[in-house]
C-alpha cells in the first residue's frame, strides 16, 4: 500500500490559496456544503440500489453523521453514499478543475470576496472550503459495490499537493474530517453545529444526524443523573416541494433556491404548485434573478432536478422544460413515473411532456403577470434572460404569440432604457400606418443614426431596435402580430406614401439609362439598382430582399465560419439627392466618363459602410476620397 504525493491542478491551487488567505466572513457555509455533497452521495448510491441492486448492499439507513471530537480536535462529517475509488477521489479533489473554477478565480480576485462568501457554492467548488477552518483534511472513501479493502485515503494541508493512499474501511460511503484550526475550534461545539444545520440544511432529505450527550435519571438509582450519549436528528428533512406554501417562509424558499442552483442570489420568483388529475406531481420552480454564469457552457446541465416519490432521479432532467426556459431552476417531484426510468424511456415519456406542458405554462404565465403588476422587476429579469426567452417564438410554434408578448424592445419614439412592447406598438401606430417595422442594430445610436430609418423618422414611424443578430431570424419566424406584418427596414421594397409613385416613376424615366450604367458596372456585386422608397437624407443603401437575411445576422454566421448562401443585395438610390443630378449630367455630356465610373464604385463602397460592412478595397476606397478632397481644397 504506497502512498502517493500529488499536486494539485494550478486552478485548485489558487482556489485554497484564496480559501485560506482571502475569505473571512460565514465561514460557517463549509459544513453546508459538505453535508450537501454527502446528501448527493446518498442520492447517487439510492438511485443505483433501485436500478442496479446486484452491486448495492440492501441499505435502508442512509443517513449523514456529524462527529465532534474535541479531545482531537477534528469535526467529521460521515456519509453512506456512493463513495469515492482511488482514481475518482484524485480526480474529484485534486485534478480536475469544474469548468466554472477559472471565472470564479477571476471573480474572487476582481470583487471584495470576503462580502460575497455565497460565491463559493455557486461555482461547485464546495468541498474546498473545508480549508477555510481546517489546517488539514483527510477524507476516506469506500465506494459502494467494493469490498473493505479497497477504501482509499487523501489527505492534504491544502499547501499545493494531497496524498492518497489505499486504506481499509468497513463501510460503503465517504468521512470528511476536518482538522480544525486553532482559531475555529467553536465548530465542535454542539449548539454550534446545530445552528448551521438548521439554518442551511434542514431541508436536505437525509437525516444529519449527532450523538449528542444528555443527562438522565438513573434506570438504577432513582434520584442519580447518569450522561447517555444518544443519536439525534438535527434536521427536519422535509421536502421543502411537498409542503405546504403557506408553511413556508420566503428565507426557506431561498436557501432552497442556493441549494438546487449553486446561485447565491435571491431568485426573482418561485413558482410552487401541486398538479392533480392526469398527471401528479409537484413543482417547485425558480426564475433566478442573475445569469447562471455557465449558461453559455458547452456543459451547462439544463432542467430541474427530477424526483419520484421523494426519490432522487436525476439532477437535471432537460426533458421537464424547453430549451428556451433554461434558465430556470428547480424541483418535479412525481408520483407516476416508475421509479426505474431510464434516461432513454424520459425521452418518450407522455407524463414528461404532460409536466413540460404544465411547467411551460406556468413559467409563461408568471412572466406575463410580473410584466403587468411588477414591471421593474420584469424589467430586470427581462435584461438578464430576454435573450433566450425570445428563442421560443422561433422553436415552439404553439405559444408564439404568447412570447411575442413579452418581448420589450427600445425603440425610435421612447427615450434610451424606457421599452415598448407588440401591444403598445401596434396601439400607437397612425392610422396610414399599415406594418411593424424593426431595425437589428449594435446600440441604440447606431439605429438613431440610421439611413435606413430617415424616411420613417419622417413619416411619423416608429421603429422597434433590435439588439441581437437573432432577432432578425425570430421575426421571421413571427412575422405578424395581431394581423399586421412585421418588416425589417433594411428588407424588401419600402412603399410609405402612395401618392410618391407619380413622383417616382418621373424619376426612374429620367435616370433609367444612368441606372442602366451602374446595373452594368456592378452586375457582379449586386442583384439590382433601384430607386429607393426610404431614405431622405442619403444618396444610397443597399437593401436584402425581402425574405434574404439581415447584414448583421451574415456577420455573425461568417464569423462562426458558416458558409452563407450567396445573396447579392439591392442598391437603392435616392432620386432627390443632388449627387443624381450632378451624375446625370455627367453621363449625358459623357457616359463613358471615367469620373463616373469612379463615382459609382464610390457609390457601393458608401453603401456597404452604411449597412456596416467593409468596402471591397479599402486602400483603393480611401485613395478615392482623399483625391476628391484634394480637388475640393484647390478649388476653395
Ligand atoms: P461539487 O459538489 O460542486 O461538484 P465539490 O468540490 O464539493 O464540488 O466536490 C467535487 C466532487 O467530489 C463532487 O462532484 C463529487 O464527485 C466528489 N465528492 C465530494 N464529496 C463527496 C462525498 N461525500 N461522496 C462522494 N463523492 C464526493
Amino acid at each position: 500500500m504506497t502512498k502517493e504525493n500529488l499536486e494539485f491542478k494550478t486552478e485548485v491551487k489558487q482556489l485554497l490559496d484564496l480559501m485560506i488567505h482571502s475569505l473571512y466572513s460565514h465561514k460557517e457555509i463549509f459544513l453546508r456544503e459538505l453535508i450537501s455533497n454527502a446528501s448527493d452521495a446518498i442520492d447517487k448510491a439510492r438511485y443505483e440500489s433501485l436500478t442496479n441492486s446486484s452491486i448495492m448492499e440492501n441499505e435502508k439507513d442512509w443517513k449523514i453523521k456529524l462527529t465532534a471530537d474535541k479531545e482531537a480536535g477534528t469535526l467529521t462529517v460521515s456519509d453512506n453514499g456512493i463513495g469515492m475509488s482511488k482514481d475518482e477521489i484524485t480526480k474529484a479533489l485534486g485534478t480536475i478543475a469544474h469548468s466554472g473554477t477559472k471565472d470564479f478565480l477571476a471573480i474572487l480576485q476582481n470583487r471584495e470576496a470576503k462580502d460575497n462568501p455565497e460565491l463559493i457554492g455557486q461555482f461547485g467548488v464546495g468541498f474546498y472550503s473545508s480549508f477555510m477552518v481546517a489546517d488539514r483534511v483527510t477524507v476516506i472513501s469506500r465506494k459502494a459495490g467494493r469490498d473493505r479493502k479497497n477504501g482509499v485515503k487523501w489527505e492534504s494541508s491544502g499547501d499545493g499537493f494531497f496524498t492518497v493512499e489505499d486504506v481499509e474501511k468497513e463501510n460503503k460511503g465517504t468521512d470528511v474530517i476536518l482538522h480544525l484550526k486553532d482559531d475555529e475550534k467553536k465548530y465542535l461545539e454542539e449548539w454550534e453545529i446545530r445552528g448551521i444545520v438548521s439554518k442551511y440544511s434542514d431541508y436536505i432529505e437525509h437525516p444529519v444526524v449527532m450523538d449528542v450527550e444528555r443527562e438522565k435519571e438513573s434506570e438504577l438509582k432513582k434520584g442519580e443523573k447518569v450522561k447517555l450519549k444518544e443519536e439525534e436528528t438535527l434536521n427536519s428533512q422535509k421536502a421543502i416541494w411537498l409542503k405546504d406554501k403557506s408553511g413556508i417562509s420566503e428565507n426557506e424558499y431561498n436557501e432552497f433556491y442556493r441549494h438546487v442552483s449553486h446561485d447565491f442570489t435571491d431568485p426573482a420568483k418561485v413558482i410552487h404548485f401541486k398538479a392533480e388529475g392526469t398527471s401528479e406531481f409537484s413543482a417547485l420552480i425558480y426564475i433566478p434573478s442573475k445569469m447562471p454564469h455557465d449558461i453559455y457552457y458547452k456543459d451547462y446541465e439544463v432542467g430541474p432536478r427530477l424526483y419520484v416519490k421523494r426519490v432522487q432521479i436525476m439532477d437535471h432532467c432537460e426533458q421537464l422544460i424547453p430549451v428556451y426556459l433554461r434558465f430556470v431552476k428547480g424541483v418535479v417531484d412525481s408520483s407516476d413515473l416508475p421509479l426505474n426510468i431510464s434516461r432513454e424511456m424520459l425521452q418518450s415519456d407522455r407524463q414528461i411532456d404532460i409536466i413540460n406542458k404544465n411547467i411551460t405554462k406556468k413559467v409563461l404565465d408568471t412572466l406575463e403577470d410580473m410584466k403587468k403588476n411588477e414591471y421593474d422587476r420584469y424589467l430586470s429579469f427581462y435584461k438578464e434572460f430576454g435573450r433566450i426567452l425570445k428563442e421560443g417564438i422561433h422553436f415552439d410554434f404553439s405559444r408564439k404569440e404568447k412570447l411575442a408578448d413579452l418581448i420589450l424592445f427600445e425603440s425610435t419614439k421612447k427615450s434610451p432604457g424606457e421599452y415598448r412592447t407588440f401591444q403598445d406598438y401596434v396601439e400607437n401606430m397612425p392610422e396610414d400606418q399599415g406594418e411593424i417595422y424593426y431595425i437589428i442594430a449594435a446600440s441604440r445610436d447606431e439605429a438613431a443614426g440610421s439611413p435606413y430609418i430617415e424616411r420613417f423618422k419622417e413619416k411619423g414611424y416608429e421603429v422597434l431596435i433590435m439588439p441581437d443578430e437573432v432577432d432578425d431570424v425570430i421575426m421571421n419566424s413571427l412575422n405578424e402580430y395581431k394581423g399586421k406584418k412585421i418588416k425589417s427596414v433594411v428588407k424588401g421594397d419600402i412603399k410609405l406614401d402612395k401618392s410618391e409613385t407619380a413622383e417616382k416613376e418621373k424619376a426612374e424615366k429620367k435616370f433609367k439609362e444612368l441606372i442602366e450604367l451602374i446595373k452594368f458596372q456592378l452586375k457582379d456585386e449586386l442583384k439590382d439598382v433601384r430607386l429607393s422608397g426610404r431614405l431622405k437624407e442619403t444618396a444610397c443603401c443597399l437593401v436584402a430582399e425581402e425574405g434574404g437575411m439581415d447584414p448583421h445576422m451574415e456577420k455573425l454566421l461568417q464569423s462562426m465560419g458558416q458558409s452563407i448562401p450567396e445573396n447579392r443585395k439591392i442598391l437603392e438610390l435616392n432620386p432627390k439627392h443632388p449627387l443624381f443630378e450632378a451624375m446625370q449630367a455627367v453621363f449625358e455630356k459623357e457616359p463613358k466618363s471615367l469620373m463616373l465610373e469612379q463615382y459609382i464604385k464610390l457609390l457601393y463602397d458608401q453603401a456597404l459602410l452604411l449597412e456596416g460592412s467593409k468596402p471591397k478595397d479599402p486602400a483603393a476606397f480611401a485613395g478615392a476620397v482623399t483625391r476628391l478632397m484634394v480637388k475640393e481644397a484647390q478649388k476653395a
